[in-house]
């Protein structure tokens, strides 16, 4: 199997999350749970920030994890002193409207400091900001710049969030072709695909992908770790032997900490994902699982749920009671269940907690005495 590295930049763009700060005993708590998982490389924040940045970068290297970790700068040789990758943009729109340079100053500033870091024996990667709506040509140009001045990898940055998954298959594999250079994937979520065009690059021979937990970062986000690892194993047939039953665990961590609560039907780890209400799903899940889900709840630390409201069944409702309370319930008791159950959804315009459930259910066998 190819080798792939997960580089988590949940420390780096996901603290950079409109109003998201991390306590450096956070980022520390964080930082091992990332290594736990089994992420290889962890950005773990901007060095030259200095006061807690700083000082969280190196307590995070003093943790002696397996994980390699990884600063990040700008392509400004005073800043690289202290790390080993930097950014600097390529497409038109950023040389000219931030930047307001040229390409060929572009390409002289990272050789300058890619040359610098080298002699310093670094490990380099190259963040190539706005990768996606840079013209090809000139980007290729840049990538064999930065090979021969001695960079090890090339970051692809969707910085908008704008590919998909066809448009990032071809650019990725005309880049590997034309430069040979390692390539990680770096993704944003504005249309909803950061993941899919992680995997798409993946397909084309990436040998990095950027993610973060919960896909937290910059307006909608990066891929997410938990989507990532998960869609590699089960779609793409490539098991990084990841603790992937911590996912839960660490995805509300980092959900508390970052304030970002997971919305229920949040994919892989959200609490809707084994929750089935409808009649003909539940029944299905009971009878064997996999006819309604894509992989076991125990493989991300969830667990299967069937829950009681307007969607549900007889079936489901026999099932919840022996599943959850021991008790076997006639059928002709689960079809009044069901007709009361129903009733109260409507009415409250939600399913029903567990308690409600046992109080119609007590309702009811007092009625009948
Ligand atoms: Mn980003």
């Amino acid at each position: 199997m190819r080798h792939l590295t997960i580089v988590d930049t949940t420390l780096r763009d996901g603290e950079q999350t409109a109003g998201v700060v991390f306590s450096n005993q956070e980022k520390l708590r964080i930082a091992r749970l990332l290594d736990e998982l089994g992420v290889h490389q962890i950005e773990a924040g901007v060095a030259v920030m200095g006061g807690d940045e700083k000082q969280a970068i190196s307590d995070i290297v003093k943790l002696g994890l397996k994980a390699s970790i990884m600063g990040w700068n700008r392509a400004v040789i005073s800043d690289i002193e202290a790390s080993l990758a930097f950014s600097i943009s390529t497409s038109d729109i950023h040389i000219e409207h931030k930047l307001m340079t040229t390409r060929e100053d572009v390409l002289e500033r990272m050789v300058k400091a890619t040359t610098f870091a080298k002699r310093e024996g670094m490990y380099i990667s190259v963040n190539a900001e706005d990768a996606s709506r840079s013209d090809m040509d000139f980007l290729v140009q840049f990538a064999n710049e930065a090979k021969k001045a001695g960079a090890n990898r090339l970051r692809y940055c969707d910085t908008v969030g704008i590919l998909d998954p066809f448009k990032t298959y071809d650019n990725i594999k005309t880049l590997i072709e034309k430069t040979g250079l390692d390539v990680e994937m770096h993704t944003h979520d504005d249309f909803g695909m950061a993941t899919a065009n992680a995997l798409a690059g993946v397909k084309a021979g990436a040998s990095h992908v950027g993610v973060t937990v919960n896909g937290l970062g910059e307006r909608a986000g990066n891929a997410a770790l938990e989507e990532v690892v998960m869609a590699l194993k089960y779609l793409l047939d490539t098991d990084l032997s990841f603790a992937t039953a911590r996912f839960v665990e660490v995805s509300e961590y980092v959900a508390r900490a970052s304030g970002r609560m997971l919305p229920p039907w949040k994919s892989i780890v959200g609490s809707n994902m084994f929750a089935h209400e409808s009649g003909i799903h539940a029944d299905g899940a009971l009878k064997n699982p996999l006819t309604y889900e894509a992989f076991r709840p125990e493989d991300v630390g969830l667990e299967r749920q069937i829950v009681i409201g307007k969607h549900s069944g007889t079936a489901s409702i026999k099932a919840k009671f022996l599943l959850e309370y021991g008790k076997e319930m006639k059928d002709e008791d689960a079809a009044e269940m069901l007709s009361r159950v129903r009733a109260l959804a409507v009415d409250m315009k939600r399913s029903l907690f567990d308690k409600e459930l046992v109080y119609i259910y007590e309702d009811m066998l007092k009625q009948h005495k």
